[in-house]
């Protein structure tokens, strides 16, 4: 579903990103560990194109993304290609971000409807079964400010999944909250890697990366330090710097 190849990111003078690669097929849950500031939500930016990128290739479905210009003057060349692009990799946050002024079923309703130009019947179906799907039915017609951190969390993941993407990105869908409610948000991100849908997943929480991933990639300073199934990358670490990483977030 998605490649990417060598990318380089910079932030001017700053290189986030140093040539990191990876690869998501279909049903893939890939997670993402890292220090802060190792270039975790960077790579996941990069890849739906929300930022550009300096060198490197992204491919979406085997395309690769058209650039003009070179280095710091790149650009995504087709505005159509980022759409899809954007549009089949759907992101969800740390900070939810919902929207404040519409109800929840408005939120999971407004991009189908506005973006892809779906007919609102049909994508009002689609919202309430996926609303029942996270376990937030009956909040249909409240507003985001009336629901828990987790329930917000569920209907953004409910907002992600009615584009009907390609593949879901997370960036810490669970940082934001509280043990009990991050438990919610687990069952319903480990029941989507059970449908076989693919992933990739930026988390802080080992135990989420060991039980639903089928790679897990550790970034250091911009560079894939170390790789490889979660239970070789967690229970048999090889490079110094993941065993110290390991043993301070556990
Ligand atoms: P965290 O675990 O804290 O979320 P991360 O691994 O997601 O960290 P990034 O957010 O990708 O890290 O940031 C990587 C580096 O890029 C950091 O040094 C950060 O300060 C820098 N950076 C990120 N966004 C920008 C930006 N818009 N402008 C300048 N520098 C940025
Ligand atoms: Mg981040």
């Amino acid at each position: 579903v998605l490649e990417i190849r060598d990318l380089h990111k910079s932030y001017g003078a700053l290189e986030v990103l140093k040539g990191v690669s990876l690869a998501a097929h279909r049903g893939d849950v890939v997670s993402l560990i890292g220090s802060s500031g190792s270039g975790k939500s960077t790579l996941l930016r990069c890849a739906n194109l929300l930022e550009d990128s300096q060198q490197g290739e992204v491919l979406f479905e085997g395309e690769p993304v058209t650039w003009r210009g070179i280095g710091p003057n790149r650009q995504p060349a087709d505005r159509r290609q980022v759409i899809r692009i954007r549009t089949n990799l759907s992101m969800v946050f740390q900070q939810f971000n919902l929207w404040a002024h519409m109800t929840i079923l408005q939120n999971v309703m407004e991009a189908p409807v506005s973006v892809l130009g779906e007919d609102r019947a049909e994508v009002e179906t689609r919202a309430r079964a996926l609303l029942d799907k996270v376990g937030i039915g009956d909040k249909a017609d409240a507003w985001p400010a009336q629901l828990s951190g987790g329930q917000q969390q569920r209907a953004a993941i409910a907002r992600a999944l009615a584009m009907q993407p390609r593949a879901l990105l997370f960036d810490e869908p669970t940082s934001a909250l509280d043990p009990e409610l991050e438990q919610e948000v687990v069952r319903v991100i480990k029941a989507l890697a059970e449908e076989g849908r693919t992933m990739i997943i930026v988390t802080h929480d080992m135990r989420l990366a060991a039980d639903v991933s089928d790679h897990v990639i550790f970034l250091h300073q911009g560079l894939i330090e170390e790789e490889g199934p979660p239970d070789e990358l967690f229970g048999a670490p090889r490079s110094e710097r993941l065993k110290q990483f390991l043993s301070a977030t556990v």
